[in-house]
């Protein structure tokens, strides 16, 4: 089992997950949202060491502490991001669509593909691709947590929105229904914005599938 810590960051209630084996001491973080210090905290009070930072997607509100978490290092920690995601994130993560500025300096460098697996110690996290919110939208599976780093995919009750550059619905419902809902029903998902769910929870309940 990995430890999932959860962190509650920004005006948009992004989740940012640092995900760590306790074993080792190896770690990784999804999605660094707004706030940079209770990150850098969290990784320091624990000993952790930082292995990779991954982003579900390329939208500034999931990424926009990527570069300056990666840059505190030597070398630097590996940035991953899915390739249909590329050119969003070169494009300064559509944060121009909300009156912002976000310039990344470099590209991300751990390329993720579908049915990659990444490792933390003896821990293993599976990617799959999920496009619909964005084109290169993943998901991150724990399979021994029953747990899912969903992104913005799914929400507790909600689905991703799609009106966005790159934004798909039936792309969207398509990833759900394959990525998602043949799981097993009791697996847990985290979505990138409020609570958490499970998969039986949103097959039965969620009003827009
Ligand atoms: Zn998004
Ligand atoms: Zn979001």
């Amino acid at each position: 089992m990995l430890t999932i810590h959860t962190l509650i960051l920004g005006s948009l209630e992004n989740n940012t997950f640092i995900l760590a084996d306790d074993a080792s001491g190896e770690a990784g973080v999804v999605d660094p949202s707004f706030e940079l210090e209770p990150i850098i905290d969290l990784l320091e009070e624990n000993q952790y060491r930082l292995r990779f930072i991954l982003l579900t997607h390329a939208h500034y509100d999931h990424t926009i502490n990527a570069l300056s978490l990666s840059n505190r290092y030597t070398p630097t920690i590996p940035i991953g991001l899915h390739p249909s995601d590329q050119s969003l994130w070169k494009d300064g993560c559509g944060a121009d669509l909300f009156g912002l500025h976000f310039k990344p300096d470099r590209d991300t460098d751990l390329h993720l593909y579908h049915g990659q697996i990444l490792s933390l110690g003896l821990e293993e996290i599976e990617v799959r691709h999920t496009p619909g919110h964005s084109p290169g939208s993943v998901v991150f599976i724990l399979h021994t947590n029953q747990t899912v780093i969903a992104g913005d995919l799914i929400f507790y009750h909600g689905i991703g929105r799609t009106d966005l550059p790159g934004g798909d619905t039936i792309v969207l419902t398509r990833s759900i229904q394959t990525q998602i809902f043949r799981l097993p029903r009791t697996y847990h998902l985290l979505p990138g914005h409020g609570p958490a769910t499970t998969v039986a929870e949103e097959i039965d309940h969620n009003p827009y599938l």
